[in-house]
Formats: structure tokens, sequence, C-alpha cells
């Protein structure tokens, strides 16, 4: 009740009183003054309580609305007010924060000019939405910072309650929350996941569980697996088998332990290819640092494998035959070394080399040459066990590396195996030929105790076959090391003697055994070494054969030739034809002929009178050009005799068409005669094919007149022995002639 109503009830009772009892006014009064105090002091006792519950009540109200303002002030999202004309009419510290515009300035502030341009649409959208369903809605606007750059927000609308019914006074509240940091990462995951998405390199995410969650195009280009068979699968499905199991416990322990790995792995596509891959893993840990995904990235490497391959191919493979190369076989010797140590074991060396290899070279062109030169590695491969090394050396040389080989007679089968393969002719440009190989043996640890020693032995065992009669093989002896020794210093020494006038040319008269005189000689070189005294040509001649030497030793000794030819004309002797041993290799010149040409020029010789002696086996191996250069010094002049006749594998018809005077009937089928059935059977035959060829027929070697007499017999005309002459020098020679 209130204060006024209370005295106004009072004041009616009063009076009521009053006018019902007259008599007793007074003390009525009296009565009614107490009970009207009493009651009075009820109702202020009561005034007083509600008074204190009102007070009591605006204090609850004052501490909630200081509660509300705070949360107002201090919530974490921007909070307004506005009219229905968009006016501001109320505003939070945080939205002044915000957009970094005064509190105050943004009082009574038109909120449609803190909306982005294009955004001002939606603004509008949104609230008469908002005003027609009466229903709090959020849309995302951007808003203009007092700098004009631009706030991204997420904005709360709502219509406070009260207000719902007067529509001209309605209120709408915005809360407005900063979403700029949220749009800046979201862009930039976007940007990321896009840059995954177009990625050339595979990208697979799996789970602690290593099942696989995410891959990207580039794992379904690479793989051929698309991401919905992948999903939820193990990687190990990749897996080609190339690597062993150490290796992926390897990868995962540095995975596990370092929280990253990288390296090449080879899997397998869904096509079943297997490639190689460079992968680069890593782990994502929560933030108590135990694993959730695994994130590897990997590039298909099969191209740089491929170029890489063929790099190391190039370094370490003969270009031509695809054998190993030197540096390849050092290497493999070496592990060899280090194995058969450890083991105990020994091991051997082949060394090989093609005979007259330089033939087929120079006279059917080096295309030939290669092509021969890959068809003996074909054979030789074919051969060998898968343990062995063969590897090409350089030019036609070979060297093969026979592991765990203990005996030198397994090293002889091995070799004997070679030679075999050889046997068969080699086809080549539409022609066959035959082509031997000359071995020599090596073994660890009898012959040597590291590589570079193991393979100059097996060279030296090489020389050591070619020096025997090639096409065959030895094994390496410390007599044979003497011996190349020996040769060594010979051919230093030769190399020196030249210069140091230590050649010279003797004569040996040929002799016309049916009339019984003298007519021409042959020219046979001398060596007399100062300390080691006479060296005999079949000592030295192939020693300057192997090294080249012989070409500017057999120019030497054609132009002595010709000089003293000419020198004794001058003095009017006539000594006739004089013969000049050529060699194989000094045959093979491709200038010969002329240098041959030029020493007759020069020294006025009658090229007539000059005779060039060959053996078979350097004129057959290349018939066409045999023939050719053959007819051309005949063009000359010079007339050209078959040397050591009988000793090389000649055709006979291949002899037929060689353009040659003379032949030499070898030495060693006329010591026996006439004793020996063979030997004559073979004389005989000999002779009696020269002269249907009408060659002239020269016997080498008669020492005796049983084996003159004999030769005269059958027919032949000529001969040359120590029965008749040894060589001798100049001065002795110079004496015969003066006789004559
Ligand atoms: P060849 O051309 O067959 O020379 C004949 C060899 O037989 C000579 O040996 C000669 O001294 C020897 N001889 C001649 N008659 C008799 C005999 O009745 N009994 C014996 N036991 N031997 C006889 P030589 O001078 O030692 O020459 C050996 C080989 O060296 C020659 O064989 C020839 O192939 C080569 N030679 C010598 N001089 C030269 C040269 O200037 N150039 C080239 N390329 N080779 C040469
Ligand atoms: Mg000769
Ligand atoms: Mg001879």
């Amino acid at each position: 009740m209130s204060e006024s109503t209370l005295f106004s009830d009072l004041r009616s009772r009063a009076q009521l009183r009053v006018s019902a009892s007259e008599p007793d006014v007074t003390k009525m009064a009296t009565e009614d003054v107490a009970t009207l105090v009493h009651e009075l002091r009820v109702h202020q006792i009561e005034l007083e309580m509600q008074n204190e519950e009102l007070r009591a009540t605006q204090l609850s109200l004052d501490v909630t609305h200081r509660r509300y303002l705070n949360l107002y002030e201090f919530s974490p999202s921007g909070h307004c007010t506005l009219g229905t004309d968009f006016i501001i009419s109320t505003v939070n510290h945080r939205l002044s924060d915000i957009l970094g515009i005064e509190r105050k300035k943004l009082m009574h502030y038109p909120f449609l000019r803190l909306v982005y341009a294009q955004d001002i649409s939606i603004f509008q959208h949104e609230i008469a939405q908002l005003l027609k369903f009466k229903k709090q809605i959020s849309f995302d606007l951007r808003l203009y910072r007092h700098d004009q750059t631009i706030v991204h927000s997420t904005i709360y609308a709502t219509i406070p309650r009260q207000e719902e019914n007067h529509t001209d006074q309605i209120e709408i509240m915005l809360a407005i929350n900063d979403t700029s940091e949220l749009h800046t990462k979201s862009l930039e995951l976007r940007i990321k996941s896009r840059a995954i998405e177009n990625t050339l390199e595979g990208v697979m995410i799996s789970k602690a569980d290593n099942t696989i969650c995410y891959v990207n195009p580039a794992f379904e280009q690479t793989t051929g697996y698309t991401a919905e068979e992948a999903i939820g699968r193990d990687p190990s499905f990749l897996k080609s088998g190339r690597q062993d199991a150490t290796y992926y416990r390897e990868m995962w322990n540095t995975l596990i332990n370092t929280g990253s790995w990288s390296g090449e792995i080879w899997n397998r596509r869904r096509s079943g290819k297997i490639y190689p891959e460079w992968l680069s893993l890593s782990t994502i840990k929560d933030d108590y640092g135990k694993v959730e995904y695994y994130v590897g990235v990997f590039s298909d490497i099969s191209t740089q494998t491929h170029i890489r391959e063929r790099l190391h191919s190039l370094a370490y493979y003969d270009g031509l035959t695809d054998l190993p190369n030197r540096h390849l076989f050092h290497d493999r010797i070496k592990q060899t070394l280090a194995d058969a140590r450890r083991s105990n074991s020994q091991f051997a060396l082949l060394f090989m080399d093609l005979d007259r290899f330089k033939v087929i070279n120079d006279t059917l062109g080096h295309n030939i040459g290669d092509l021969l030169l890959v068809k003996v590695a074909e054979r030789l491969t074919s051969v060998m066990r898968e343990v062995d090394t063969i590897s090409r050396m350089g030019g036609d040389e070979f060297l093969v590396l026979l592991p765990k080989t203990d005996s030198a007679e397994d090293c002889c089968l091995v070799a004997k195996k070679i030679l075999a393969q050889m046997e068969k002719p080699f086809e080549l440009a539409n022609q066959l030929y035959h082509i031997s190989i000359s071995i020599g043996i090596s073994q660890f640890p009898k012959d040597g105790h590291d590589p570079e020693t193991l393979i100059k032995n097996a060279d030296n065992a090489m020389y050591r076959a070619k020096a025997t009669g090639l096409n065959c093989y030895q094994v390496f002896s410390e007599e044979m090391n003497q011996k190349m020794v020996k040769r060594f210093s010979l051919e230093n020494d030769l190399r020196q003697a030249i210069s140091k006038n230590e050649l010279e040319i003797y004569y040996q008269p040929l002799m016309d055994i049916e009339k019984g005189h003298r007519f021409g000689a042959e020219a046979l070189l001398r060596w007399q070494h100062p300390q080691k005294g006479f060296i005999p040509p079949d000592e030295f001649i192939p020693v300057a054969e192997e090294n080249g030497l012989i070409v500017e030793l057999g120019n030497w000794v054609l132009f002595q030739v010709c000089q003293q030819h000419t020198a004794w004309r001058a003095q009017g002797l006539d000594i006739g034809r004089v013969t000049v041993n050529l060699s194989p290799h000094q045959f093979l010149q491709s200038n010969l002929v002329q240098s041959i040409h030029d020493i007759l020029q020069h020294t006025e010789m009658d090229a007539e009178l000059l005779g060039l002696e060959i053996t078979e086996s350097a004129a057959m191996p290349n018939l066409e050009y045999s023939i050719n250069t053959l007819e051309r010094l005949q063009a000359l002049g010079i007339k050209i005799y078959i040397d050591d006749f009988g000793t090389g594998f000649s055709s006979l018809g291949h002899l037929k068409r060689l353009p040659i005077n003379a032949l030499k009937i070898d030495r060693s089928f006329i010591t026996e005669l006439p004793n020996n059935q063979d030997d004559v059977a073979i004389v005989s035959a000999i002779i009696a094919m020269a002269k249907s060829l009408k060659l002239q027929i020269i016997a080498e070697g008669i020492e005796d007149e049983a084996q003159l007499g004999f030769l005269r017999s059958l027919g032949c005309t000529t001969g040359q022995g120590y029965l008749f002459s040894r060589p001798v020098d100049v001065a002795a020679m110079t004496a015969m002639l003066q006789k004559q």
C-alpha cells in the first residue's frame, strides 16, 4: 500500500467514529487515536521493510546492470545497436577496437558507411529478412577499418524481445566477430591444398596406424592407383621387393627417432612395373609428442635414374662392347683381392690379346675391327661363369678375373675353352675370318700380391704366348719374368742401336745350282751389342715388330742396301738382285710403296735389282690388300719373294692370286733331305707346284752336297745356304764380288 492511500484510509475511519457516537466523543477519540498511532507504527514498519526490499532489489539490479555493461563492453565480439534507419545508438569497446574508430565517433554514425561497398546489398537483404521473420540471423560481411582496409566479419543480428510489438521503435542488435585472421588462415590453407593437389610430386598421408588417409593426383598418376583404391590401405602394397627388410627397418628407425627420412625407394606401379622414387617422409605429432600422421612426398626418378645409370655405365663400361672397363675391373680385382686375403683363397687373371688384330683394323677398316671386337666380347662372355669379370682394357686387349680359382689346371681349362670358342670363323662384312687369341695367365698369390703386378705378369705371359706362336696360352712363371726383364732391356737398347751405329747389314749369296754360279744375295740384319755381343735377328726382330720400331728399322735396312748396291755398281761390281726382308707390320704400312719408291729414287737404285721377301702369314690375312700392294711394288720393277714357304697355312687358291715372282722353301724342309720321306714329298710337291705357277724356286739352308744333289734332281734352280756361303759383311762381300 502506498503512503497516501494509508493516510486517507486512517482519516476516513476516524471521521466515521466521531459521527457514530457523539456523546462519548472525547473518550472514544482518545482510544481511536491510540489504535491509530499503533496502526500507523505498524504501517511505518511495514513501509520501512518494503523500502529495504526495494533498496536490495535496486542494488541487485545495479550489480546486474554493471555486469551486463562489463559483458557488453569487454565481450570478445563487437556489439552495436541500430535503429531501422541503421544509425548506431550504442556501441561497445570491442567494436571500436575492431574498426580502429573511436567509440565517440561511432555513436550516431550511419552503419552503412562502415559496410564494404560491395557488401551493402547483402547487409540490407539480411536485415530485411531479420525484420520480416524476427529470428536471429548470421551472415558474413566485410567492413571498413578507419584506414579503409577490410575487416572480414561474421555478424549475428537480433531484435531485442521487448521491442517486438512496437515496430516504430525497433532496435537492431548486432554482434560482430572479427574473422579476418580465420579468413587469412583459411585462404592460406586453400592455397596450400591447391598446391598439394597440383604439384608434380606425389603426396601420401597416412594415419598413426599407417593406413593411408589422403593421396594427391600426382600419387594417382605415378602409382596408377586411384585415391579410392589407396585410401584405407597400408602403404606397403606399393613395395617392389627390391629393397630388403633391413632397408625398411632402418627407414622406420630414422623416421621415428628424427621425425624425418628421405631416400630412394623402388615401388611397384599398378601396372606391375617397378620404378625408383625419391621419398621424403615426416611425422606430424600432437601436442604431447605422439605421432598422428605420416606425410610422404615423392617424385618419380626413373628418368634421373636412367641418366645416372647411363653415366655410371659410361664411366664403368666399355662403350663398344658393354663389358666392364678398366676402372670397374680395378674395383673388382681390389674387391676380389680383399676377399681372397680374408678367406685365404686364390684367384686368377687371364690377359688376352687378339692375334694380328692390327691387320684386320688396318686393312678392313675400323668399323669392321669394332664389329670383330663386339663379336669376340660376346663369345668370351658366353664361356664365362657369372662370377667372372670380363673386361676390355682398350684396343684388342681383354682381361678376365676368375675369382676362387685355386689351381693352374682350372685356369688352363678356361683358357682352352676360350681358344676353342675362337676357332669358329667370324663373319665380318659377309666374309668369314679366322681370328685367334693369345692368353697369359697369372695367379694370386703365386704371381703377385697387388693388382698391378698380377696384371703385368698376366700380360707378360700373354707376350710369351704370342712369341710361342700365337693361338695359345701361357701360365706365368718366374723364369718368364726374367725373360721379360731381358726383353724389356733389349727393347730399350734397340731404340738406340741405329744411332749408336751398332747395326750392320750382312749379305748371303744366292746360287744358281744348275750352273753353279752366284747370282744375287739376301740382305740380313746384324746387331752387334757392345755388352751382350751378337744378337740374332730372330731375337730382336719380333721385339721391333711388336713395338713398331720395325718400320724405322726396315726403312734403314732398305736405304743401306740400296745405297750399297749403287756403290757396288759404281765400283763396277755386279751383285745381281738383292732381296730385303719385309716384316708383316712393315708390309701393312699404308705408305709402304711410297717410301720404297722414295728410297729407290734417293739412292738411284735400279728397282729391277731389288727383291722383297714377305712371309705367307703377312700376305694371306687380307688378300685384297696384299694383291694391291704387291702389284704396285711390282709396277715399280721390284720382284716379290714368298719367304719361309711351307710354314704358314696358305691356301693354294690364294697363293695363285698373289702377284709374286718366287718361292723360298723354308729351311726346316731342307735340313733332313733326302732322308726324311715327308720332307721329300713336301719339297717335291712345292717345286712341282712352283713350276706350274711359273715361279722361281729357291731352297733355303742348303748345308751339304746331299741336299744340293737331291734338290737339283727335283729341278730346283736356286739355293742359299752355308754350303755356298754364310751371310758376310760388306767388306767380305765386296771381296767376293771383286774376285768374280
Ligand atoms: P730368313 O729371311 O729366312 O733368312 C734366312 C735365315 O737363315 C738367316 O738367318 C740366315 O743366316 C739363315 N741361314 C741361311 N743359310 C743357312 C744354313 O745353311 N743353315 C742355317 N742354320 N741357317 C741358314 P738370320 O740372318 O739369323 O735371320 C733370321 C731371320 O730374321 C730371317 O729369316 C728374317 O726372317 C729375319 N731377318 C733378318 N734380317 C731382317 C731384316 O732386315 N728385316 C726383317 N724384317 N727381317 C729380317
Ligand atoms: Mg728372308
Ligand atoms: Mg727364310
